[in-house]
């Protein structure tokens, strides 16, 4: 009796043992809650797993993750990361690293992690992309956020004005909306469903309709108190994307764009109107 005891006992640790090794993918690693310094030590996370892709590098912070939750961010960061790097002409191989936070977890040994500070949403720096979302919102801003990311290890900062001294730079933030409605668009990913849907079908207006919407949001955007009183139509993210959309559908190159965002200053040289001129050309087009 007793040694059939042992040998179930044995039998029970085996297993379990079989199974906690079986969890674990080959490519991700249990990182046992360390605390990892990232920014160069401005933000220590914990982090949970971790993974070294071919392209990104990926922290986990403690939450319910699933193989098939971290696999999905792993893939959907991988594509994301060389496609906006095309888009941009970032030809470097440096990689971003990516740190993923689940939600709902609040965590008692690090209270002032930055990452869950961060609600249904991201930041990003130079190389660090820093998500914290529920796992139901998943795969969404990745692209976007990894735009940031390239931009700033490119040392570019386009002098579009703000609206205001603590003001978005918008210009930014709709190139980082574009780009990651065209990672959703020409890529196989099932990507940001939340707010694209899921079927790519009449999709192509996307983007100007959620521009005129804005127009309706933020009334005209005539508030100069919130807006500014340069180009205020172009003081939101969605506005900002169709803006830039329509000059790279109608008015010239990927090239041309990237220079005009560079330096708005050139933007008759490059595309024979003033700035005055096209955003009156772009909202007759997206509102006729
Ligand atoms: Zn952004």
């Amino acid at each position: 009796m007793k040694r059939l005891r042992v040998l179930t006992v044995f039998l029970v640790t085996f297993f379990l043992t079989a199974c906690a090794d079986k969890s674990l993918p080959d490519n991700i690693q249990f990182a046992d809650n360390q605390l990892y310094k990232f920014l160069n030590g401005y933000i220590t996370e914990e982090v949970m797993y971790f993974s070294h892709g071919g392209r990104g590098e990926y922290y986990f912070t403690p939450g319910k993750w699933t193989d098939k939750s971290m696999q999905k961010l792993i893939s959907v960061s991988e594509d994301g990361l060389k496609f906006a790097k095309d888009w941009l002409g970032y030809t470097e191989e440096k990689p971003i690293a990516f740190i993923f936070g689940n939600k709902k977890y609040k965590s008692k040994t690090n209270p002032d992690s930055f990452i869950q500070g961060i609600w249904d949403g991201g930041g990003a720096f130079e190389g660090e992309v820093f998500i914290n979302m529920s796992n139901k919102l998943t795969p969404s801003i990745i692209v976007h956020e990894t735009t940031h990311s390239i931009l700033r290890m490119q040392g570019r900062m386009s002098n579009f004005p703000l609206p205001n001294e603590n003001g978005p730079m918008f210009l930014e933030e709709g190139l980082c909306n574009v780009i990651d409605y065209l990672f959703f668009l020409e890529t196989n990913h099932q990507y940001d469903t939340n707010r694209y849907g899921k079927s790519k079908e009449n999709m192509e207006n996307y983007l100007h309709k959620a521009a005129l919407k804005m127009f309706k949001f933020h009334k005209n955007f005539e508030n100069e108190d919130e807006f500014g009183a340069v180009y205020p139509q172009l003081m939101s993210y969605e506005t900002a994307a169709s803006f830039i959309y329509y000059l790279l559908e109608h008015k010239g190159t990927k090239e041309d764009f990237m220079r005009f965002f560079d330096d708005i200053n050139l933007m008759e040289d490059i595309y024979g109107a003033n700035m005055d001129t096209m955003i009156g050309e772009w909202l007759k087009f997206i509102n006729p």
